[in-house]
């Protein structure tokens, strides 16, 4: 069984911060993401508030990240990490398993559904959970953005670049985004903003998404429906204290289970950017070269 000083959970920006800093400082560390390196970072189109970068794409910054982490010796495994044994300090993934000293999570999180009928069935198939990866699909045709915040925003300014039309249904009776978004979203004239407004139903055919069925009774035909609405922290292999689901840490990162961290998008905090989660790895990188160094704060 091969043994690390620290296992870290997931490979997006927190998690890749993190591991950076660990290698620096000589600490044998093994990065494992069960996914593309860069996790949220590869649904963004365009960055423009991370310092030092005026415009940025998210899997270009993504690329360049993996690429600093291989630089600087980290172990990187592709594979999904299924179960830990806490007691024993064991990580378990499909075909290996590793031993740890201090373990973090940076498992982030995902895009919360609608839980109407028949949604999972279409993902992929006219529902995506991002402009990014499938909007290019929907040149010159109309789709529809669900949501009200920052992220139900920036993929509707991506896709009116792309698509005839883009309604954007919002539950409540304004938008959350950030200001400077607004205003780009109302200078657009091929958004049509549904306020108050829920689907009620999703319509298809045999083979595809047809349109939707709004709450008030109106029939709207879209070629594919983006969700935006949320997300759900990937804490599921995390048994200590959490809150809405988002893992309880101390400024330093560390969570109620003694020995482990956690960093970034799942954990309980206020602002959830590339910027914070870069932060909090780098944070719970500190404490654990502190801890390894024999340094008290
Ligand atoms: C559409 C969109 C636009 C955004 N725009 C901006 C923006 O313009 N500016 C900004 O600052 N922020 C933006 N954000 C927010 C920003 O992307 C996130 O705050 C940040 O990427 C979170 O990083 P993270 O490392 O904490 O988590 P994530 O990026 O979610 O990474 C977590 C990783 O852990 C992996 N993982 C999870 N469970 C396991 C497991 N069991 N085993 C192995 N691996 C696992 C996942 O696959 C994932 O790769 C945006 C987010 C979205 C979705």
């Amino acid at each position: 069984m091969e043994e690390y000083k620290v296992i870290i959970i997931g490979a997006g920006i927190s998690g890749m911060s993190c591991a950076i800093y660990l290698k620096r400082a000589g600490i044998s560390t093994l990065l494992i993401e069960n996914n593309a390196p860069g996790g949220q970072l590869n649904k963004i189109n365009v960055i423009e508030n991370y310092p030092g970068y005026e415009e940025v794409n998210g899997t270009d910054l993504a690329m360049k990240l993996y690429s600093q982490v291989m630089n600087s010796g980290v172990d990187y495994v592709s594979c999904e990490v299924e179960k830990v044994d806490y007691e024993k300090k064991k990580v378990i993934t499909l075909e290996n398993t590793y031993s740890y000293s201090y373990l973090v999570f940076a498992t982030g999180r995902r895009e919360r559904l609608l839980n109407l009928s028949h949604e999972e069935e279409f993902l992929g198939r006219g529902i995506s959970l991002c402009a990014t990866c499938d909007g290019a699909l929907y040149r010159g045709r109309d789709v529809m953005v669900v949501g009200g915040g920052n992220s139900a925003v920036s993929e509707v300014l991506y896709l009116a670049n792309i698509c005839r039309r883009v309604y954007l249904v919002v539950r409540k009776s304004t938008l959350r985004a950030e200001a400077i978004l607004k205003d780009r979203l109302l200078a657009l004239d091929n958004v049509i903003l549904l306020k108050d407004s829920e689907i009620s139903k999703y319509l298809y055919d045999s083979e595809k998404i047809k349109g939707v069925l709004l709450v008030d009774g109106r029939e709207i035909l879209v070629d594919c429906i983006f969700l935006a609405i949320g997300s759900i922290p990937n804490s599921e292999l995390f048994p200590g204290e959490k809150q809405d689901g988002y893992i309880k840490v101390l400024e330093n990162g560390k969570s109620s289970i003694d020995s482990v961290y956690a960093c970034g998008d799942v954990t309980f905090k206020r602002v959830y950017q590339l910027i914070t989660a870069s932060n909090d790895g780098v944070m719970v990188a500190s404490d654990i070269i502190d801890k390894c160094l024999g340094v008290e704060f």
